[in-house]
């Protein structure tokens, strides 16, 4: 693993289109994500079917779409154009999110935006020199091109990112940044403590991937077992399978082995509190 650094793509994309508007290679380090919004509501299919039109001359390395999947138009080890500026793009994974409304606000789906989070962290594990302004891997947002989060509308008139997506900038980094460091094991601004229990390992890390062909765990097998080498996609089925009053699944089925926020916790906590209440009648 040590030596030379294959550039790769991410494991989330499950659907490719390989744009013809992209100089090959780069001329620069990867140092930077840009995020950019659609500027529409379509699927992520149309927005790879517009990258590879003729009349497009525009393209991104990836797609994210309104129900959460990945697209991807652009290898990382080539230059997309998508943000105006040579300078930028080949220094940056560029990336449109497809909005869920036209207009105003310009807003994206949470599902979108979760796949967003996901999406940056996966590119910062893969690419070093993406970091903050300390050297951590990660993201910071300044409002000048010198980030390693920018925007459009640095090299653009546009209204791209819109004003939903730019609002969260910080928000974007500040969770980005969070599940970096659990899963590189440094807590930025936490010293060690002499003779502390070591870190725990971070979720997902030595999970082996589920073999093709291997029997499914039964759901509910692995409830409350403490087993790192088992993926629960069991527990994750059931998890799916079961749903609120108001339709709500406990868990989109999205990135089984990501980290989650303790927003989605409580939130998935009160979905499974919902549904006990529904079902025993009672008010917990
Ligand atoms: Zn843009």
């Amino acid at each position: 693993m040590v030596g030379v650094r294959m550039m790769s793509n991410s494991s989330l994309v499950t659907v490719s289109t390989l744009s013809q508007h992209r100089s090959v290679g780069r001329n620069k380090q990867i140092t930077k994500i840009t995020i950019h919004h659609a500027a529409g509501v379509l699927s992520v299919e149309s927005m790879l079917g517009w990258f590879v039109n003729p009349d497009a001359r525009a393209s991104s390395q990836y797609t994210v779409g309104g129900d959460g999947r990945v697209g991807m138009s652009v290898e990382e080890k080539d230059r997309a154009w998508t943000s105006s500026s040579s300078a930028n793009d080949n220094a940056a994974i560029t990336i449109e999110v497809i909005n869920s409304a036209v207009g105003g606000e310009w807003p994206v789906s949470e599902r979108a935006f979760e796949t967003l989070i996901s999406l940056c962290v996966d590119i910062c594990m893969r690419n070093p020199g993406i970091t903050q302004r300390d050297g951590k891997p990660g993201l910071y947002f300044d409002g000048t091109p010198g980030g390693s989060l920018t925007h459009h509308q640095m090299f653009a008139a546009t209204g791209c990112p819109g004003p939903f997506l730019l609002s969260r900038f910080p928000r974007i980094c500040d969770e980005v940044n969070a599940r970096l460091a659990l899963l590189t094991g440094v807590s930025p601004g936490v010293p060690e403590v002499p003779g502390a229990a070591p870190p725990p390992i971070a979720p997902g890390t030595s999970v082996p991937e589920v073999v093709p062909g291997s029997p499914a765990p039964s759901p509910g097998a692995d409830l409350g077992k403490d087993t790192p080498s088992v993926w629960h996609s069991g527990d994750w089925e059931w998890a799916m399978a079961l749903r609120t009053p108001d339709g709500v699944a406990v868990t989109d089925g999205t990135d089984p082995r990501g980290l989650i926020t303790r927003e989605q916790s409580v939130s998935m906590l009160r979905r499974v509190v919902s549904i006990l209440e529904d079902r025993l009648e009672i008010r917990l």
